[in-house]
């Protein structure tokens, strides 16, 4: 068979050892790979690599995606895709493994339906995808920014300040959980908790006036100004306060072994699905179990946040 791999939407440390995997167990299988430059954009302008086993050596450990990424919002139209589906059949691709998110996924859903084989692995760094418990990219940014924030600690207790951490994960607000679960942040605040600002800036002046040292804050990207909250933080609760917006630190570095672990499996496993002839599916890890899940009911699961977890953070505050 011939495989065509992409990395597509934003990127995620781990994205390499998925593509590793997938090159390595396709040409085990006899397969051949090709690598696709810059996601669906290199897909529509035919830009491909036969991958030899050696292109794929030493990226291991390497952040980012050495096939490169781009976003096409064009490839939502028929017609675009139609050219790509061109350009898979002038090379005899007939199958594609799409790393990224859930556009990556619904992008991949389209060419399913228009004859291509397709299976997604989920590489973002938000957690957002339902059908895997964690994705590929999770682990990576949730150590950054647990790095990042503990340093922040440090020095909000030295000057009896209060930090509010801004993370990324705009509609799943696991890496604020995870984050500030781990890190022992007194409030947590996501798209699925909402943010009551009365009750922060009461709560925080209480703290103040009990002679707590510092307070950190972590807040899932897009529900607030930050700097004007720390503001606000300040003119009401009688504590320094400083925000920092991690921002894109969260996307690079070295990815951790979890999430090589897991790029291994799910690239070893879209290989085995397409040689049983599966397609139109995404992969991921269940409760530790390798799990496919068809796209379309992948892209309609809810990512429900642990109701245990939030729970422990108001016992730990
Ligand atoms: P992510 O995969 O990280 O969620 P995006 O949402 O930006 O990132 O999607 C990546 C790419 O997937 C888009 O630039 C576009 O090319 C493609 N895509 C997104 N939504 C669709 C859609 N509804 N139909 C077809 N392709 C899509």
């Amino acid at each position: 068979m011939r495989i065509g791999v992409l990395t597509s939407g934003g990127d995620s440390p781990g994205m390499n050892a998925a593509i590793r995997a997938v090159v390595r167990a396709a040409l085990s299988n006899g397969d051949k790979v090709f690598g696709v430059s810059d996601g669906y954009r290199g897909l529509v302008e035919g830009r491909f690599k036969e991958f030899t086993r050696s292109d794929v050596s030493e990226i291991l450990n390497r952040g980012g995606t050495i096939l490169g990424t781009a976003r096409l919002p064009e490839f939502k139209y028929e017609a675009v895709r139609q050219l790509a589906v061109k350009q898979l059949q002038k090379n005899d691709i007939e199958a594609l493994i799409c790393i990224g998110g859930d556009g990556t996924y619904a992008g991949a859903l389209a060419l399913h339906h228009m004859g291509i084989k397709t299976i997604g692995i989920p590489g973002t760094i938000d957690n957002d995808i339902a059908s895997s418990d964690y994705t590929i990219g999770f682990s990576t940014a949730l150590n950054t920014a647990c790095d990042a924030i503990d340093k922040l600690k440090d020095t909000s207790s030295s000057h009896q300040r209060c930090s509010i951490i801004e993370v990324m994960g705009r509609h799943c607000g696991d890496l604020a959980l995870y984050s500030g679960l781990c890190t022992g942040a007194e409030y947590i605040f996501t798209n699925e908790t909402g943010l009551d600002k009365e009750k922060l800036l009461k709560d925080l002046k209480e703290n103040r006036l009990a002679g707590r040292r510092h307070a950190i804050v972590v807040i899932s990207e897009n529900m607030t100004d930050v700097y004007q909250l720390a503001k606000e933080v300040e003119d009401y609760s009688g504590y320094e306060c400083r925000a920092t917006v991690l921002g894109y630190v969260q996307r690079g570095g070295t990815p951790t072994p979890e999430d090589r672990l897991l790029a291994a499996r799910l690239g070893g496993f879209a290989v085995d699905l397409l040689k049983q002839g599966v397609s139109g599916v995404c992969v991921g890890v269940i409760d530790n179990e390798l799990r496919s899940t068809p796209i379309e009911e992948a892209l309609n699961m809810k990512n429900i946040p642990s109701e245990e977890l939030h729970n422990l953070v108001q016992k730990l505050k």
